[in-house]
């Protein structure tokens, strides 16, 4: 161990240190694992160094961007954690209209840069996640209708690799990995740096936000699909289903109400969005209607106080093509028998995260209609209950999905999925870790098994 602190400018913990516990967690509490040692990176020197003594101890590797993966991946018991929370530092390129972000950063410490140039690339919607696991599993946020995934707008990333080695990765250099990293997760080594495309947005955007009760949600679910059929691509529209809890910072009315909210972003001018979204507003008897013209970054966090933190997580996801009424129904009703406090999300996909072929990047998924994210919260301890849960209901809806593929982002690991979502790209992937990471250093991910025979 002193060997490798002599080599490291970041921090090595061990347990007993007094940093030890705070490092450790994840944003899912209910994922306990040890690391036996933590290395806190300061640079990608540190992260190669990591690499190489976790290869050499026979240790498995867990690498943590935000720690926001439900599954825990980003933890390993007994192995070595590579830890990149020191790493965000995010770097504005105006001119070239570019963003350099270390593999730490959350989505806040990126809008908070790139905001001030009024610029930015496509995240998610809770601005404490991290980019790293986000990108390299897709992202999926209010931009996806114009700008498509965060992933699709990477043009480079520098890369530690199996062996140890840091690689620079972009369309004309390690051309094979550029195209893996872009979906596959992080299969083939620790990206230390992105830098991705910026864009025009904000700094004000024109965002919707309007609760129904659930008890109109059939009727909410048809306008909205009418409404689709002809939306512009500016339009992303996000609709959560939820048990609202009798939280203080509500009104009494709204304590345990069962309520459906569409909310989401229009993309454009404001001023021409507002005729092109009220139809959202109207799809029944609103119970609250927050629609305005707001900072971009508020946006990016406005979901943040809904997240619990500290608390137990289940998730599941699956990605739909025709998803009937019959279904949507069905998911109703399967929602009231969680155990626990269910979010329950579904965003429509349209515009240019389909406008792409499957094999653009390692991202296959570019022809369903509604992504399903399925966050349960539960008591600490209840984990079977939830995972029994969770399971059942990824297997009665998993036939009426989209061959089966969810999104890698909200889905644990150990389900048959991974095949499944990388289709007809499955096969180049296996081939590409064969090549970079024969020996499967990179373990702890939705794994990609090498095909050793190329
Ligand atoms: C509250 C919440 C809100 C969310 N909202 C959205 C959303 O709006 N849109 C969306 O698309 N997704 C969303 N997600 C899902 C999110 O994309 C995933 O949880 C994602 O994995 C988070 O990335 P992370 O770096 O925080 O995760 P981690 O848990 O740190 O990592 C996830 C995986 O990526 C690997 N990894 C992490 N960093 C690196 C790296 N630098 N190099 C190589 N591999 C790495 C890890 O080893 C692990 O396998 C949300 C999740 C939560 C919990």
């Amino acid at each position: 161990m002193t060997k490798l602190k002599d080599k490291i400018q970041g921090e090595v913990l061990v347990p007993g240190d007094d940093q030890y516990e705070g490092t450790r967690k994840i944003f899912n509490a209910a994922i306990t694992k040890r690391p036996s040692v933590i290395v806190v990176c300061k640079d990608a020197q540190d992260v190669s160094e990591a690499v190489m003594y976790a290869t050499e101890n026979d240790l498995e590797i867990a690498v943590r961007g935000g720690g926001h993966h439900v599954s825990g991946t980003s933890l390993t018991e007994g192995g070595l954690l590579i830890d990149l929370s020191q790493m965000t530092t995010v770097d504005v390129h105006k001119e070239s209209q570019i963003v350099s972000v270390q593999g730490g950063a959350t989505l806040a410490d990126i809008d908070e840069e790139t905001q001030k140039h009024g610029l930015a690339m496509p995240t998610g919607t809770v601005s404490e996640t991290g980019i790293a696991g986000l990108a390299l599993s897709g992202g999926v946020g209010y931009l996806r209708g114009v700008l498509g995934l965060s992933c699709d707008q990477l043009v480079e990333a520098n890369v530690v690799t199996a062996s140890g080695e840091q690689k620079v990765v972009n369309k004309d250099t390690n051309d094979d990995l550029f195209w893996a990293i872009r979906g596959g997760g992080g299969n083939f080594g620790v990206v230390t740096e992105f830098k991705f495309n910026l864009h025009l947005v904000g700094p004000e955007v024109l965002a919707f936000n309007v609760m129904y009760d659930l008890k109109d949600g059939m009727k909410v679910f048809r306008g909205l699909n009418e409404y689709l059929m002809t939306a512009p691509d500016e339009v992303s529209v996000n609709m959560t289903v939820m048990d609202l809890p009798p939280a203080p910072m509500l009104p009494e009315f709204l304590h345990n109400k069962s309520v459906m909210v569409i909310a989401g972003m229009y993309a454009g001018d404001a001023d021409e969005g507002q005729g092109i979204i009220n139809p959202l507003r109207k799809l029944a008897e609103p119970i609250i209607d927050q629609t305005g013209v707001i900072p971009y970054t508020d946006l990016q966090k406005k979901l943040d106080p809904m997240v619990p933190q500290g608390a137990s997580f289940k998730g599941t996801s699956l990605f739909f093509k025709d998803l009937n009424e019959d279904t949507f129904k069905q998911l109703l009703e399967e929602k009231d028998k969680a155990p626990g406090g269910l979010l329950f999300q579904l965003w429509e996909m349209h515009g240019q995260v389909n406008s792409v072929p499957a094999d653009f990047n390692a991202f296959s998924v570019r022809d369903s209609q509604y992504l399903l994210l399925l966050d349960l919260v539960y008591e600490p301890g209840n984990d079977k209950a939830a995972d029994d849960w969770a399971e059942k209901f990824y297997e009665t809806f998993a036939p009426f999905s989209l061959n089966g593929a969810a999104y890698l982002n909200g889905i644990d690991p150990d389900k048959d999925v991974i095949e499944k979502t990388y289709g007809s790209n499955y096969q180049r992937l296996q081939e590409i870790k064969a090549k970079y990471d024969p020996h499967n250093v990179f373990t702890r991910n939705h794994n990609i098994k090498a095909n050793q025979n190329v």
